[in-house]
């Protein structure tokens, strides 16, 4: 099966001039950046290890990830994307292999050869995050560590990142989520179980749209994140 959803595909290319403006679409996400590696080092040592970043966009994640010295190899389905990500990081002089293909494809060719996985903001994009999940569980190394971040699919999460977020604010453009693809964390944690991948720690990430800032905490109504321990 081909999970990709290429209207979701169209949105990000759409769009993809702007994933590194400050202060354009992505804004909100270039600050949830920061607590999301926050995160990732808290559990993870980055220096020397293989990430592959699922779903890269333009690679936000991918160069703060290359810079903590990670081997990175970032994948995306959206071409525009991936280009703006390669002629960035080719200006910040930061090695990263960005390639055009889905987890599934990718995975068929690098069974256990990444020390973490990370995919952020990604499964409420696709047709199927299970399969998404299986193929990240599949290209990790016996007891590396997957990474994962979405929003909940609650009422919280409903009015602050649709209605709040594309609405109210124009933080995104209109349309830009579907609730109906949010994942509740026990779905994402069930899920992730029947892949051997074993919970480890789960936390809320909360933005402030006045302040423009974020943080982690314990409450996961709407965005969070979590990361998983591959047991075979
Ligand atoms: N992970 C990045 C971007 C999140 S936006 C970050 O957090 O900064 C979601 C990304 O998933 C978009 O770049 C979109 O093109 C990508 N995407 C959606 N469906 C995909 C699929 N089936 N395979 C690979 N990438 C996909």
């Amino acid at each position: 099966m081909n999970n990709v959803d290429i209207t979701e595909i169209e949105k990000f290319n759409k769009i993809a001039s702007e994933w590194w403006d400050l202060n354009g679409k992505f804004k909100a996400l270039h600050t949830l950046n920061h607590t999301r590696l926050e995160f990732i080092k808290s559990h993870a040592k980055l220096k020397s290890n293989s990430v592959i970043d699922v779903g890269c966009g333009g690679g936000l994640l991918s160069e703060l990830l290359a810079k903590e010295q990670a081997t990175i190899t970032a994948i995306d389905m959206a071409e525009d994307s991936l280009q703006v990500a390669k002629t960035h990081s080719n200006e910040a002089k930061l090695s990263i292999n960005y390639t055009k293909a889905t987890a599934e494809e990718f995975s068929l060719d690098h069974e256990q050869s990444f020390d973490i996985v990370t995919c952020m903001e990604m499964l409420e994009h696709v047709p199927e995050p299970a399969s998404v999940i299986k193929a990240c569980a599949t290209m990790l190394k016996p007891g590396g560590l997957a990474f994962f971040s979405t929003l909940n699919r609650s009422i919280s999460s409903f009015l602050v990142s649709i209605v709040g977020a594309e609405y109210l604010l124009n933080l995104l453009p209109k349309g830009t989520h579907d609730f109906n693809k949010y994942i509740k964390p026990s779905e994402l944690v069930s899920l992730c179980k029947s892949n051997n991948l074993n919970l480890i720690s789960i936390k809320g990430v909360s933005y402030n749209p006045i302040a423009n800032t974020s943080r982690i905490v314990n409450n996961l109504d709407v965005n969070y994140i979590a990361v998983f321990q591959h047991n075979i």
